[in-house]
């Protein structure tokens, strides 16, 4: 017998944790996309209307953007070769974050290789062990991480309650330490918007930092999808606004947008910028000219509206939950069908798939035990017959099973 044979494998408890998944039904495979990121594609072999991305604007497919990628290689070449503090600076990365700081109306900008690491790193450098962050239950996972890595003690307010995050930042006023408070600004998994002018007013009362995860909005809400600052009036009040380039944007990165002196020190002291490669040219080119197409193309966030209200008010009126009971109401072109049981979701999605419809299951640890759902994302590119057809399914789908 060889000695790699009768080695005992320490990972063999996973073998359980796996089954244990299986028995809840809350197991899962990938489904792998074979074509183009887009409203109707094809997964695992079945061509099915896609309502499970994040591609709201369409932009993943965009001739522009397309055109971007490939220049940028022609000329660039496909890697960046270091990390941006050694030799992976680029023309192109430092284009991309004028584009951005301009775009948001703010002093400077830092691109990050992803939304999450921009979270984890701006949240970890900013903040040591004698700090603390006050930080909505609802927050994305990478700003929990973040929070988790700084070692500052995390205070948690209830999801949107502006009073209970005032009650948090009273109870530590008077002790040393930087506070910084921080929501999401379209919370992932309800599609609702952080109350960001409270949040604003109880920061500048207690001498907080401020600072929004605008993932979900950019590209989505405000003047040309400047995001859920500029939808609330809240410019000059958010110190710190992060935001993806992997959403609406349609292709890959995490930035930060803030003073000129707390870029600079980001670029001094955030890990993932320190130490991962930067992007590639392409993805930065792409990046860029998706911005331009922000500004110059109103068409796509204008149809991105109007599916979204057809889309949430025909799926109300087929009497499902789609939140505003035990959950919070959507009020972005992300639509929870909240089902409840973990079980009965990845059911009703694996139906669902079959019939012609993607829309993804999501349960926990994604979201709180109970609150198991589908998530719907209509982007600017459904026709209104294939979101017509999806409610038909959907419908039909949903009566079978017992969830309507
Ligand atoms: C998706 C998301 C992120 C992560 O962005 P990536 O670019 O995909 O890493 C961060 N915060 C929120 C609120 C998100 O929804």
């Amino acid at each position: 017998m060889s000695l790699l044979s009768s080695r005992i494998d320490p990972l063999a408890f996973l073998t359980d944790e796996l089954n244990a998944l299986r028995a809840k039904g809350t197991y899962f495979k990938l489904r792998v996309l074979e074509d183009e990121q887009a409203a109707v594609c094809t997964f695992d072999g079945r061509k099915v209307i896609n309502l499970a991305s994040n591609n709201y604007l369409g932009l993943t497919t965009h001739p522009k953007l397309r055109e971007a990628a490939l220049a940028a290689t022609r000329d660039y070449g496909v890697g960046s070769g270091a990390v941006r503090t050694i030799a992976g600076t680029m023309k192109l990365h430092m284009e991309l974050e004028e584009k951005i700081a301009r775009f948001k109306n703010v002093e400077a900008c830092v691109v990050f290789q992803s939304g999450f690491t921009a979270n984890a790193g701006t949240v970890s450098a900013l903040l040591g062990k004698e700090d603390f962050i006050i930080s909505d239950e609802l927050n994305h996972a990478s700003i929990i991480d973040g929070c988790r890595l700084s070692r500052a003690k995390i205070l948690v307010f209830r999801h949107k309650d502006v009073a209970h995050a005032e009650e948090q930042l009273a109870s530590v006023k008077d002790l040393p330490g930087k506070k910084l408070l921080i929501s999401d600004g379209v919370f992932s998994m309800d599609g609702d918007i952080g109350p960001l002018p409270g949040l604003c007013a109880a920061a500048e009362k207690y001498g907080a930092i401020m600072m929004v995860d605008d993932a979900h909005s950019s590209g989505v809400l405000g003047h040309q999808g400047r995001g859920t600052i500029d939808h609330c009036g809240m410019h000059g009040r958010v110190d710190i606004q992060v935001g993806t380039l992997s959403k609406a944007i349609g292709a890959l990165g995490g930035y930060v947008c803030g003073t000129r002196d707390f870029i600079e020190f980001l670029y001094h002291r955030a890990r993932p910028f320190l130490f991962s490669t930067s992007h590639p040219p392409s993805v930065a080119a792409s990046c860029i000219a998706a911005f331009d197409v922000l500004e110059s193309e109103p068409q796509w966030m204008e149809q991105l509206w109007a599916n979204t209200h057809f889309f949430k008010k025909e799926l109300g009126l087929l009497g499902f939950d789609i939140g505003g009971k035990n959950t919070p109401a959507s009020e972005t072109p992300i639509t929870p069908i909240i089902i409840g049981d973990g079980k009965l979701t990845m059911e009703f999605s694996r139906e669902l798939f079959k019939e012609g419809v993607l829309g993804t299951g999501i349960a926990f640890p994604t979201v709180p035990e109970g609150k198991a759902r589908i998530r719907t994302i209509v982007t600017a590119t459904h026709t209104q017959s294939e979101l017509q057809q999806a409610l038909e399914t959907l419908s039909r789908v949903g009566k079978k099973m017992g969830i309507v």
